[in-house]
């Protein structure tokens, strides 16, 4: 990794109208590990997001503004420059984030990837001619479709991936030929503001992009509702996406929401390579991933052995400060978080459930926490616990186990453990999940494969090819000959 100045702070705590501007109010960023003052950016409100998105859209009138091949070199710029500045991204998302460095770095390798497919989207932006000859209806008629942009993209993020789910809205929605206004998390707004920077240097025209820092009920509702905004991308929590499918109406949305992510491991499986996973999938990022694993289901006569597994493995982890390259579990988004996780763990150990291990807080840090026999209806099996926790039951029978696993309220990804190939896949066939991972937890993907879920955990699908189509869409033009 080239080394980088890491000490950073954005111009300006705002980006919009081609220029970094301060909005009149400020919010502070702090480090969730210790609650030291990180940086300051911008506390923008409904009016900055007007003037923001006017400017945008102004932007994106001209059809050929910005051809295609300009922004296929722009973007692949940007790849490479992220690549360059590696350790600032590393710092940064380390700093006003949750994530251990080792696993910051990882971010900033996959959103370096998630900038270049979409650089290579180009290719997808094409059309086809239209059978008109097919019908009566088609008579002296010629045609075709072109794959146009949507417009405006308002693109609102989380905070467990600061880097990365920013790249995969901006990026496809760049090459697609929108503009883009980005609310990043209100705890995270730095990382956003640094990729802002990179972005603008490798020539992604100025008046093509916003970045809006502020919080969810005021800039990001403003933004949904906007009705120069043709389309929301929207990732966070099933509660904030219901608020924001409320503010849309009848608007185009993608909504990349939660889980409670399901393993299954049968009774011929490679249990030590299981139980490595689980505890990988289980507690990286402190459990703040959507794809984090919180429900296993383990044949009975192999349910000792991986919970003893998983047991070992976790008593190793080093929970600790982010900045030690040793430490595998960093701290949650704030105490608050931690708490809240605390709670539904106490609230289940009451209801009867047995604690293995961990259950222990100390400020916004939570242990690795390993639970079983837990009631069902404990919100630790029920909600999306985001948080490092997971509960292991045992199974006699599969179908019980696919059973379960389908009653819960999300269907983002699942995992099963099995060397026969019929019964992984009538088991992934019969989950309702948007994918099944064999022989890997659900905490498992690539960015170019078309990513989401159902039920409470989103609507439609993003990963990068997928996103270019959901913001891009195909435009006819057809001429009545006189011949
Ligand atoms: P959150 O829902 O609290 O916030 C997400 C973003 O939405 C933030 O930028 C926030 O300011 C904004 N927001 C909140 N209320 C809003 C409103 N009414 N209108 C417009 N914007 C609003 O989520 P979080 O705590 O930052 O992130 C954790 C959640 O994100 C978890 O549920 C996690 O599963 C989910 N997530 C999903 C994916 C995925 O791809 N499926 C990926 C990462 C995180």
């Amino acid at each position: 990794m080239n080394e980088h100045p890491t000490a950073w702070e954005p111009p300006a705590g705002a980006f919009w109208n081609g220029a970094w501007r301060n909005a009149s109010t400020a919010l502070a960023v702090h480090d969730p590990e210790n609650g030291t003052l990180v940086g300051q950016v911008s506390d923008c409100s409904p009016a900055d997001v007007d003037a923001a998105v006017e400017a945008v859209t102004l932007a994106t009138l001209d059809p050929d503004g910005w051809p295609l091949w300009q922004r296929r070199t722009a973007l692949n710029q940007a790849a490479r420059l992220l690549a360059d500045r590696a350790a600032l991204f590393v710092h940064l998302i380390s700093r006003e984030g949750c994530k251990p460095v080792r696993d910051a770095e990882q971010e900033v390798r996959r959103a370096t990837e998630t900038v270049r497919l979409s650089a290579e989207q180009g290719d997808r932006l094409e059309g086809r001619t239209l059978p008109f000859g097919n019908t009566p209806r088609g008579a002296n008629r010629i045609g075709w479709y072109t794959r146009e942009p949507i417009g405006v993209v308002g693109a609102i993020t989380p905070f467990n991936d600061p880097l990365n789910l920013v790249a995969h809205k901006v990026a496809p929605a760049l090459i697609g030929g929108n503009g883009v206004v980005l609310k990043p998390a209100e705890q995270t707004p730095l990382t956003a503001l640094a990729f802002l920077e990179v972005l603008l240097e490798a020539g992604i025209p100025a008046d093509r992009i916003a970045v809006l820092p502020g919080r969810g009920a005021t800039v990001g509702a403003a933004l949904v509702g906007h009705t120069l905004v043709d389309m929301v991308s929207f990732t966070g929590g099933w509660a904030s996406g219901n608020a924001v499918a409320r503010t849309a109406g009848a608007k185009k949305t993608l909504m990349e929401l939660g889980g409670n992510g399901t393993v299954i491991v049968l009774s011929d499986a490679d249990v030590p390579r299981a139980a490595a996973a689980i505890v990988d999938g289980a507690f990286a990022n402190a459990g703040q991933n959507c794809l984090s694993v919180q429900r296993v289901f383990v044949a009975r006569n192999r349910a000792q052995e991986l919970v003893d597994l998983v047991v070992d493995r976790t008593e190793d982890l080093v929970v600790g400060s982010k900045t030690d390259p040793r430490t595998d579990v960093g701290p949650l988004v704030d105490e608050a978080g931690a708490e809240r996780v605390e709670s539904w763990v106490d609230e289940a150990v009451e209801a009867g459930a047995t604690l293995l291990i961990g259950g222990k807080r100390d400020g916004a840090f939570f242990w690795p926490t390993v639970l079983t026999d837990v009631p069902a209806g404990s919100r630790v099996l029920t909600d999306e616990i985001f948080g490092p926790v997971v509960s292991i039951e045992s199974f006699e029978d599969v179908n019980t186990a696919v059973r379960e696993a389908n009653r819960s309220d999300y269907g983002l990804q699942a995992g099963v453990f099995t060397h026969d190939l019929d019964s992984a896949l009538a088991v992934a066939r019969a989950l309702r999940v948007g994918a099944v991972m064999v022989n890997d937890t659900c905490d498992y993907r690539i960015d170019a494969m078309p990513f989401g879920g159902g039920k409470r955990s989103g609507v439609g699908r993003e990963g990068v090819p997928y996103a270019v189509d959901a913001m891009t869409e195909p435009k006819i033009i057809a001429i009545h000959t006189s011949a």
